[in-house]
């Protein structure tokens, strides 16, 4: 069983369209995202970071490590998705675009699909990050019910 700790790793990705809300999100949250590891997509990283810094730099704070994986469509996502089954990530924050198809439609779904099945946190709009950055078990250690999986992967395999 994995546990979140206080101090979380926080996955962090914003379609093209949705960036500008994700950066007010981070804008406005950005005092309770210092604390953590922040990873992100590659081109959402840099703004994040940029977004972070400059906050950081304001009132004279250590900013936190920005992790910069690769964009999105480039295989950031399925990276992501690799972090997530090592159970790497505490959290996601995932604004995807409702709008628009991607090139990267079939990344974007496996990246839901792995957040479900190791039970983290996900949020794909702000006011459900709102929610989990203001939920008191942000601030604590959690431990998410993992579904056992074992007789999954003891399974008979006919050959
Ligand atoms: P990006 O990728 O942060 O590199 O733009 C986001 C995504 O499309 O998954």
């Amino acid at each position: 069983m994995n546990k979140i700790k206080q101090k979380k790793v926080i996955a962090l990705v914003a379609h093209d369209h949705r960036k500008k809300d994700m950066m007010e999100w981070v804008a406005y949250n950005w005092k309770e995202l210092v604390p953590h590891t922040l990873m992100c997509t590659g081109t959402t990283g840099k703004l994040v970071q940029e977004t972070i810094h400059e906050k950081c730099a304001e009132n004279e704070i250590i900013p936190p490590d920005v992790v910069r994986l690769k964009s999105g469509p480039l295989g950031g996502d399925q990276q992501l998705g690799a972090f997530i089954s090592e159970g790497k990530v505490d959290m996601l924050i995932f604004f995807w675009d409702p709008m628009q198809p991607q090139p990267h439609d079939v990344d974007v779904k496996a990246l839901l699909r792995i957040s479900t099945l190791y039970n983290i946190p996900v949020a794909t709009n702000r006011s459900t990050a709102d929610f989990i950055i203001s939920s008191k078990l942000f601030h604590q250690q959690y431990a998410p019910i993992i579904k056992d999986y074992s007789s999954y992967i003891m399974r008979d395999v006919k050959m």
